[in-house]
């Protein structure tokens, strides 16, 4: 299939044409996401077209069309705020639709790329943009100068304090509730005084389990669906136990295949234990080997990779913990969301020293500077 573009007025100069004519086979509701990553300073856009399609997309100066064939959305347009992209409009014609973004960068092969992902288990195919760079004449990415640059937009975290209510979580020297909620309440702190917005899952000793029929599954899933495109990274906080009364130290986890038996145990703990975590764990691989399969998946895992190691390192350096290290494994609260996400376990409730460290405001108050200290660098902030 061959679509062109008409050039509408003499003057406009293409700068870019993409003519990729795809076949799709998929089937799934359609969806635009878009959101801008600060981990990278760019703006990622991504189109679900499922069914058999084909697109066209043509970028002219800070325009970029996306052409799809068949479609039958509903007209939507929006405004955003992110460092490259304006407004965006989604508007069906006879027999197609339009994805139009205004973007506030001039669109080149530098600082624009376009794909597509086939469809993979259970996400349709999808066109994805990542624009990238500033407004500003003179590239400056540390330093913005022009006033007319738009402002960064908030960034948003989520703080998942682990366990609460009917579920306590390890229980020894400390009570896992209650230390990752008071720790997450002072990372809230200092991420909030440095400007970015927090979403907490919890605030008290509560939790979805239990209430209205919600299981162990439901309550992670609630937690997880938090982790929307629109926010920028989802940061579970938990603490340790072991059999071994010697077992220390702090690790931090991204979503992953488990390396060994011990660390599957441990999410197999963390999922809800007994048949329950046996159960998620083996769904939650599942997703772990498919999001393998997709390029999104894995350029999330690096993102998610980069934040674990800026916050197990922060962490380390204020608390002198033992360094366990950034590890993988298939933890469910962390294997839904789509944007950069990590697990941290604190230390052992289970260890006679650390355990009783652990109980103290001021070890927590340097946890949580750790933790909040590696998520600004990571925001770039
Ligand atoms: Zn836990």
């Amino acid at each position: 299939m061959n679509q062109r573009q008409p050039i509408p007025q003499l003057g406009l100069v293409l700068i870019a044409l993409f003519a990729l004519s795809i076949l799709f086979a998929s089937a799934n509701s359609d969806a635009l996401r878009l959101a801008y990553h600060p981990e990278g300073d760019f703006t990622r856009v991504i189109l679900a077209a499922p069914g058999n399609r084909t697109y066209t997309a043509t970028s002219r100066g800070k325009t970029l069309t996306i052409r799809l064939e068949p479609f039958n959305a509903v007209r939507q347009r929006g405004l955003v705020n992110t460092p490259q992209v304006e407004s965006w409009s989604l508007e069906p014609k006879n027999g197609y639709g339009v994805l139009t973004l205004q973007t506030r960068v001039q669109l080149g092969a530098r600082n624009f790329k376009l794909f597509a992902l086939p469809a993979a288990d259970g996400l349709p195919t999808r066109i994805v943009a990542d624009i990238s760079g500033s407004s500003s004449a003179a590239p400056s990415p540390s330093k913005p100068a022009s006033t007319r640059a738009p402002q960064k937009p908030r960034l948003t975290v989520v703080l998942d304090p682990g366990h609460g209510g009917i579920d306590p979580g390890g229980v020894a020297y400390v009570t896992e509730k209650e230390t990752a909620l008071d720790v997450a309440l002072k990372v809230r702190k200092l991420l909030e005084a440095a400007g970015v917005t927090v979403k907490m899952t919890r605030t008290g000793d509560y939790a979805w389990q239990g209430v209205g029929g919600c299981d162990k599954g439901c309550d992670l899933d609630k937690r997880a669906d938090m982790g929307s495109t629109d926010r920028n990274a989802f940061i579970s906080i938990h603490v340790n136990a072991a059999a071994n009364p010697n077992a220390q130290g702090v690790m931090t986890f991204l979503f992953g295949k488990s390396p060994d038996p011990e660390t599957l145990a441990q999410a197999e703990r963390e999922n809800g234990g007994g048949s329950t975590g046996k159960v998620l764990t083996a769904q939650a691989s599942g997703i772990a080997r498919s999001l393998l399969n997709d390029q999104l998946g894995r350029l999330n895992a690096t993102f998610s990779r980069r934040l674990a190691n800026g916050i197990q390192n922060n962490v380390i350096a204020q608390t002198k913990a033992v360094n366990q290290g950034v590890k993988q494994a298939e933890f469910w609260v962390i294997s839904k969301p789509r944007i950069p996400s990590v697990l941290v376990e604190m230390g052992f409730a289970t260890h006679p020293e650390e355990g009783v460290r652990l109980g103290t405001s001021a070890y927590r108050q340097r946890i949580a500077a750790g933790i909040a200290r590696g998520t600004l660098a990571f925001l770039g902030l």
